[in-house]
């Protein structure tokens, strides 16, 4: 039998990939000059650490830990830690260039960061992920810091993982740094709203884009993947704008419903049962069949890469909301835009979560505390805000509104960079 060495043609860019392939779209049409644009492939600096700890079994574990610094020029670097298996050196990469063009997009004096535990949080006691938080967190202390580098939650990682790592940070500095971290409980200098921000922020910019397009609200069918910190908070303020959230799924898998779910009593089944499984009258799906739905809006809201060149032709959605990171990858996006269908990006849509960060980091800062109303009066003024800058520029241009956002974005990195020079 012959033996055939070609390999299969790759559908599935890594994240790293993805992030460079559209980096290079916007820099070729913004005619970025070389040097920038070599900079601003790689990432600043990525650190490795390993994890060493002893679980309440007196079984130890070496855990890999990374985090990755992209681009500094606008500020200290932001973003989230996540804890999955999926995490890699190429993802949190991806994910820090990300970051890097999330805070220029909605003009936050920031640059882009982000780090990973590779785990599976769900086998480990409270007492193992302390334990981790607190080890990671002591081996990358020397690159935190309020004015350096500020992480949030993430996937798998929530508002106590920050109060350990401020905890940590603050004993090895001798003081309460409360600005270290973003994300934090509200009774250790956290923000309210901080929590819901980025799935509220994602239908503050949906709502934006229905005004825009002149889409009529009435009837609106949304279909959520994913339904942790930010899926669950996009599929209750879909519900509380009337929209009908007909169907929702976690990593266990989805559920439908026709006339639409309660969004409310949803949260509380998942809260006492830990899945979206088995809520009363809906009908089981798998998430590939729950992303070819027939419906208005599309909100993936999990990982990276769910929609390819693959099924891409299958979407049925007339819009798709990018609540999570990098769930496009370039080849669907071109067959979605093609198809018409309406594209709110990731940097943009997702933005709402590092948005209120900045509003607990400035509130931390000078020891004041903005009410609810407040933080999400500002938040919406800032989607808002952004979202008509791209939507210009995809209008007046033609361009996809990753494109857009990609092109707004790089024109505030590459301002600053250009400003700053080049070391030595
Ligand atoms: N992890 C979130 C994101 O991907 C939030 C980051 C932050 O608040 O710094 O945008």
């Amino acid at each position: 039998m012959a033996v055939t060495t070609e390999k299969a043609p790759k559908t599935v860019p890594t994240a790293f990939e993805m992030a460079v392939q559209q980096l290079d779209t916007a820099a070729e049409i913004l005619h970025l000059e070389p040097r920038l644009w070599a900079r601003l492939r790689k990432p600043k600096r990525v650190v490795k650490v390993s994890i060493p700890f002893e679980d309440r079994d007196g079984n130890t574990h070496v855990l890999d830990g990374y985090r990755s610094y992209h681009n500094d020029w606008r500020g200290p670097t932001k973003g989230g830690i996540r804890f999955h298996p999926q995490v890699s050196e190429d993802e949190v990469t991806a994910l820090a260039v990300w970051m890097t063009w999330k805070c220029a997009v909605m003009n936050l004096p920031y640059g882009g960061a982000k780090g990973g535990v590779v785990c599976d949080p769900s086998k480990f006691t409270l007492e193992d992920l302390e334990r981790l938080t607190r080890r990671y967190t002591f081996e990358l202390a020397r690159f935190f810091g309020p004015h350096v580098d500020i992480p949030a939650p993430d996937v798998n990682t929530n508002q106590q993982t920050m109060a350990w790592i401020m905890d940590t940070y603050s004993i090895l500095n001798g003081h309460t740094v409360t600005g270290v971290v973003t994300g934090k409980p509200i009774a250790l200098g956290g923000s309210l709203g901080r929590k819901e921000a980025t799935g509220f922020g994602c239908i503050m910019a949906v709502v934006r884009a229905l005004e825009k397009l002149g889409w009529s609200n009435q009837g609106l069918t949304v279909v959520v993947q994913g339904f942790g910190n930010v899926g669950s908070y996009a599929a209750l303020a879909a519900y509380r704008h009337d929209m009908k959230v007909v169907a929702v799924s976690d990593v266990n898998g989805g559920i439908f419903k026709d006339d639409g779910l309660n969004i409310p009593k949803l949260m509380e089944y998942v809260k006492e049962n830990g899945t979206v499984l088995g809520f009363t009258d809906t009908d089981e799906i798998t998430n590939e069949e729950l992303l070819e739905l027939k419906c208005d809006i599309l909100i993936p809201a999990a990982l990276e890469a769910q929609i390819t060149r693959e099924n891409a032709p299958n979407i049925k959605a007339r819009m798709i909301a990018e609540a999570a990171n990098g769930p496009v990858t370039p080849d669907a996006d071109n067959i979605l835009f093609e198809n018409g269908i309406f594209q709110i990006p990731d940097i943009l849509c997702n933005a709402g979560g590092v948005t209120v960060s900045y509003f607990e980091w400035v509130q931390n800062f000078y020891e004041l505390r903005w009410s609810f109303e407040q933080v999400m009066e500002e938040l919406e003024r800032m989607m808002y805000e952004s979202f008509d800058a791209v939507f210009e520029i995809s209008q007046k241009r033609k361009l996809h509104m990753r494109t857009a956002a990609y092109l707004l974005a790089l024109e505030r990195v590459s301002e600053a960079g250009r400003l700053r020079g080049m070391f030595p």
